[in-house]
């Protein structure tokens, strides 16, 4: 996988940033003095600890910053405060979001740098993601946690779905993460968010711990099933439990093993995290040298090779993906599925660039098989729970 996800523009801007090598100076601990037992804790974020220290965030890779989509300011890609306009059809261009050019003489919010247009509509009504000062997804790098659903509690329904969002192993994309737990929250699913921990403290096999404790964590508190959605990177740490710890007791296994996943837009191949050009870490310096030794374990298993193991799963790939392209992940993963008689449901076709999210029309597919696999209930009731609060 060459870059998180993110939009096309996206992507090549953080290609250009990785490649520059800029590296964030995140002090690594002494190994001695690093917690590397999971504790999994659930509730909302208590951590007012950023992953990266409030100097550095100008450093930070453009798909963390999203000026564009966090906060009740409205930026550009670029932060510059977007302001009133009107459409002049000429230098204006179509709304960034719906991709729609509005009437001349229509208003419009612009920033007249980067000639970036959002339509008043947009402006008012789509969902913005919280400021990176309130992001619990960016905060605590040594506390994992479920993050339960903010705004809805579905109350009522069987098992419990576990979203990892992807980040490239190095932070954790917000628009992966919460968006995803409220859409199956308002269809009667129980959701949570699990911030696992990151590069370049913490290595695979802590994130595997983390997402391991979840899971026994989930299936104490609700009973089961339990199932993993992941994204990007989110995908190959869901995909990695299952086979990295298959050899463990049977008692230990049924506990916390899953029963059904979720990978959309996975990186099943993992062996850019060990190429040097191509790893994509914006802290590269302190990142590449754990991704190395690291990720490539259970990469044969992983690719269909020997001791592949895999639960129930559902598959969503974009032949438009240029990061984690379905023929160097996903089909080879699926090929394997086949051939080891698991169940599976393969959705792919153009979804857009790699990081295309929640978009793209394969939602209404996914919860209805998580449905089908006893997620949740339709006869469910949704509870607003105010108390939850997101940060
Ligand atoms: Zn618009
Ligand atoms: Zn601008």
């Amino acid at each position: 996988m060459k870059k998180p996800s993110a939009s096309a523009s996206m992507a090549a801007k953080l290609q250009r940033y990785a490649r520059s090598k800029v590296a964030v100076a995140v002090k690594r601990a002494p190994k001695s003095k690093v917690k590397r037992r999971s504790h999994v804790t659930l509730g909302p974020c208590k951590s007012t600890q950023p992953l990266v220290k409030r100097s550095r965030f100008s450093w930070l890779p453009p798909w963390i910053h999203l000026y564009a989509e966090r906060g009740s300011v409205h930026r550009c890609w670029e932060g510059h405060r977007l302001k009133k306009d009107r459409q002049d059809g000429r230098v204006h261009r179509e709304c960034i979001f719906c991709e729609k050019k509005q009437d001349s003489g229509s208003s419009i919010l612009a920033c007249r740098i980067c000639k970036w247009t959002l339509c008043t509509r947009c402006a008012d009504e789509r969902p913005r993601l919280p400021p990176l000062r309130d992001d619990p997804l960016f905060h605590g790098p040594t506390q994992p946690r479920l993050l339960p659903v903010s705004r809805l509690n579905a109350a009522g329904g069987n098992g419990t779905v576990i979203i990892c969002p992807g980040g490239n192993y190095e932070f954790l994309v917000p628009q992966e993460g919460m968006p995803a737990a409220e859409l199956l929250a308002s269809h009667g699913i129980r959701a949570y968010v699990l911030r696992y921990r990151l590069l370049p403290k913490y290595d695979l096999q802590d994130m595997l711990d983390d997402l391991e404790a979840a899971t026994a964590l989930v299936r104490s508190t609700h009973g089961g099933p339990v199932a993993a959605m992941g994204f990007s990177a989110g995908g190959h740490l869901v995909a990695s439990l299952s086979i990295q710890r298959q050899s463990k007791t049977k008692s230990r296994t049924a506990k916390q093993a899953l029963d059904a996943q979720v990978l959309v837009y996975p990186c099943i191949d993992a062996s850019d995290w060990a190429h040097e050009e191509w790893c994509g870490f914006s802290n590269w310096k302190e990142c590449y040298p754990v991704a190395k030794e690291t990720m490539l374990v259970g990469r044969e298993a992983l690719c269909g090779g020997d001791g592949f193991a895999a639960p129930p799963t559902l598959m969503v790939a974009s032949t438009a993906d240029e990061a984690s392209p379905p023929k160097e992940h996903t089909d080879r993963y699926a090929k394997a599925l086949r051939r080891h008689a698991i169940p599976y449901t393969y959705l792919r076709r153009d979804f857009g660039a790699h990081g295309f999210g929640l978009s793209g029309g394969w939602t209404k597919r996914c919860i209805s098989w998580l449905q089908n696999r006893g997620f949740g209930s339709t006869a469910a009731s949704l509870v607003v729970d105010g108390a939850e609060g997101g940060a």
